[in-house]
């Protein structure tokens, strides 16, 4: 991108613009730059930089050209005891006075997952629960514990998950002095990408899951943006922006499905593995694509 920006007269360009990555998987930035002849404080000529961003000045301070950011009252951090509360733009999907905003994943089913101080869990057989309303791009804050009295091993050992569009797990699971497949424990992209380390909490304690999910994008049958995923587990980095390199679901021992085509939104489901693990605090903020 070459040319002369806002008619000032100037005098040198310095730069063009920048090429990022792959087609499809980045918007590209328009970088322009340019020098101008001003006065400085002492009535001088000196040479000042402009650079634009996507056509915005740095440093631009006319809120019609860069409005300030939306203010949000941040929410409250759990303790074992207590769990926090939400931002005050996020959609709270469980606060632990009710389960309204869930429904069984079986269409016209209401849920049997029940809840007790505060916190949900799935019942035997209750199948897994999913958001009633649906979305895409998203930040999602879940709270979780496996349980205390430990039980099985491996994948039986507090097995359940987090579901983003109905589609994508994020592997919930005791993995605390617990060894499994490492693309199959806590806070795996479920048989795609292992954590970068193991945070786990022990058996019992509150973990948190917060997740930064960025949609795929389909183009008739073919994935033209995959799904990227980043993941604190218990505010230790876990997934770092992973671009997902397909869908995780289970197709037998050693394979997880492919991307399927589907919307641009679907539910939150957390997954009934036959062990009672406890969900708490759990909301989400959309975000852009
Ligand atoms: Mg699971």
């Amino acid at each position: 991108m070459r040319g002369i920006q806002l008619g000032v007269a100037a005098c040198g360009l310095l730069a063009a613009s920048v090429a990022f990555g792959a087609a499809g998987e980045f918007k590209k930035p328009v970088i322009e730059e340019w020098t101008k002849i001003e006065k400085n404080d002492k009535g001088e000529d000196e040479e000042v930089t402009y650079m634009t961003i996507d056509g915005i000045l740095v440093h631009e301070t006319d809120p019609a050209k860069q409005p300030q950011p939306p203010i949000v009252t941040p929410g409250t951090a759990s303790t074992q005891e207590t769990p926090g509360t939400a931002p005050s733009d996020a959609v709270v999907l469980f606060d632990g006075s009710g389960l309204d905003a869930w429904t069984s994943t079986t269409e016209g089913e209401p849920t049997k997952w029940l809840m007790k101080d505060g916190a949900m869990y799935p019942t035997p057989d209750s199948g897994m629960i999913q958001s009633k309303q649906e979305f895409g791009s998203c930040q999602l804050h879940v709270e979780f514990a496996t349980p205390s009295h430990v039980e099985g091993e491996g994948q039986g050992r507090g097995n359940s998950g987090v579901f983003l569009m109905g589609q994508y797990e994020v592997q919930v699971l005791d993995s605390y002095g617990n060894t499994t497949y490492p693309d199959g424990q806590a806070s795996a992209l479920y048989g795609r990408s292992k954590p970068l380390v193991n945070a786990s909490r022990k058996p019992g304690e509150w973990q948190i899951y917060d997740i930064i999910f960025h949609r795929p994008v389909f183009e008739g049958d073919k994935v033209v943006k995959r799904a990227t995923f980043t993941v604190l587990h218990n505010g230790v980095l876990v997934q770092d922006h992973v671009r997902l390199s397909g869908g995780t679901g289970w197709n037998g021992g050693h394979a997880v499905t492919h991307y399927v085509p589907h919307g641009d939104k679907g539910p939150i489901q957390l997954q009934d593995h036959g062990n009672p693990v406890r969900f708490r605090n759990i909301w989400i903020r959309e975000l852009q694509d």
